[in-house]
């Protein structure tokens, strides 16, 4: 399987190239130049099977050429053996017909660990293959960083350095970032927001005498293999309800929408999904974009579900390419007049394609925290502020359509954002016992400006990976 940028500039690749690039060269975002399809067959067989082998069979076609399947088998089972639950994403009713999927059972308690634990196997057996080492650069609005940092502890191959917006992630997000002792590990609290700490990361891997100098690799939600490795949820979580033959819909707390996107591509593979529902919080640039056409971001509001507080959502490229036919020339129009003029306007067939699939709903604070007392009150289930935006959006949807089973990605656990559930149900979910040493650990990390030329220089001064002819 061979992959090619959104924007039509930088050379095609193989599953381990785009690994271990992230971004593409031309700044483009990296996609398969076809969907691998399974039939139905394929699909119904997934039913019962362990949760790594249903990954192992789901990425094999995306990593074809690259991994086999035995070490493609072995980094599945190693990763998620050391989740919390059996079944890695349990399924758990809350109403008629309503689901939420629980993918917090991994180490740090929210749905990147299910990406990023297999992600640093992948990325650990393409560098020994290569003999060579890598600086990971990531930009997060909470999680990424905390289960990239989780995932890469420790490894002699792998530097990584996180860049999160001070002040703007929880206690409990930070610490488990900044209590990491293993030295490979830098957290760097940037002064501005999320949004300023992706436009660097962009900025940086556009940067080719950096980005080869230091073995530049990227594991945002960007990262291809991390949308893979998210499609594979939509099938357990559909088939263990009946699909292929029975249709149900998906409601998903989007941010950087890289966990709908895999939803989109698990459809796109076969899997039968009545409706994508995104679900937004005050940062609604989806939800605008979807109602009017204008793809505008505005400036970032701090809410109560930090990792959505978005407004530029990369993986959204991957969706307009599909949707534009896959004209690398008009998408890259498009962003220039994001560039140009703050916003461009989605083609009006594309605008149609989209919401023949889509669905996006804005949910606010005052509503995300009657979700959370609505649905203890009636269920007794604790929702994090995150899955809350989901679980409304899809009881919308099931208030349209009653007949259509929606699950609701439950994308962290409630204990790591403590003030959210107290203000809603007047107390706190409990910290897993696993998470207790993180609130009293000793905090590690650099406070630096919004400047990219500091940020770069930081890297390269505590990066092992030196430039050629740089020493060291
Ligand atoms: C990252 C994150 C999201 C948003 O996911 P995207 O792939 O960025 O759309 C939602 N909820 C939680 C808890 C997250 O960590």
């Amino acid at each position: 399987m061979q992959y090619i940028s959104t924007r039509g500039d930088a050379p095609e690749l193989a599953f381990d190239d785009v690994l271990l690039a992230g971004l593409a060269a031309d700044g483009g975002l990296y996609v398969p130049k076809t969907y691998p399809a399974l039939d139905r067959d394929a699909i119904a067989a997934l039913a019962g099977i362990p949760y790594a082998d249903a990954a192992a069979r789901l990425i094999a076609p995306f990593a074809a050429g690259t991994f086999p399947g035995n070490v493609l088998a072995q980094a599945t089972r190693s990763a998620y053996s050391g989740f919390s639950h059996a079944s890695v994403a349990p399924l758990v009713q809350i109403a008629d017909n309503l689901f939420v999927l629980e993918l917090f059972q991994g180490p740090t308690l929210a749905f990147k660990d299910l990406a990023m634990q297999l992600l640093a196997r992948l990325m650990n057996h393409a560098l020994e293959q290569r003999g060579r080492g890598a600086t990971i650069v990531g930009a997060t609005s909470g999680d990424t960083g905390a289960a990239a940092i989780e995932a890469f502890r420790g490894q002699d191959r792998v530097d990584v350095f996180i860049l999160y917006p001070d002040g703007r992630v929880s206690d409990v997000q930070r610490r488990q970032m900044t209590t990491v002792a293993d030295s490979n590990i830098h957290a760097i609290a940037l002064k501005g927001t999320f949004d300023d700490a992706q436009s660097i990361l962009k900025s940086l891997f556009r940067d080719k005498e950096f980005r080869t100098g230091v073995g530049l690799a990227g594991v945002n939600s960007i990262n291809w293999a991390r949308v893979v490795a998210q499609t594979v949820y939509y099938f357990t979580g559909a088939v263990s309800l009946g699909a292929p033959l029975r249709k149900l819909s998906f409601a998903v707390p989007t941010g950087n929408f890289g966990d709908v996107l895999a939803g989109y591509v698990a459809k796109r593979m076969g899997l039968p999904i009545s409706r994508l529902i995104v679900a937004t919080n005050a940062n609604d640039i989806l939800a605008r974009a979807l109602a009017t056409g204008r793809y505008e971001p505005r400036g970032v509001t701090p809410t109560q579900s930090p990792s959505m507080d978005i407004q530029l959502s990369s993986n959204f490229e991957r969706l307009l390419f599909d949707a534009m036919g896959r004209d690398p020339a008009a998408l890259r129009a498009a962003f220039a007049g994001l560039d140009q003029s703050g916003g461009f306007d989605i083609p009006e067939s594309a605008l149609r394609a989209i919401r023949e699939e889509f669905d996006a709903r804005s949910v606010s604070e005052e509503e995300t925290t009657a979700e959370i007392a609505r649905t203890w009150r009636e269920s007794g289930y604790v929702l994090d502020p995150h899955t809350a935006t989901g679980v409304r959006a899809a009881r919308e949807s099931l208030a349209k359509d009653p007949s259509t089973p929606v699950i609701a990605l439950a994308t962290a656990h409630p204990a790591k954002f403590p003030a959210a559930i107290e203000k809603a149900i007047g107390r706190a979910a409990p910290l897993p016992a696993k998470m207790e040493r993180i609130l009293t650990a000793a905090e590690r990390y650099t406070l630096l400006d919004n400047d990219e030329a500091r940020i770069r220089s930081f890297i390269a001064e505590n990066a092992r990976a030196k430039p050629v002819g740089a020493g060291a």
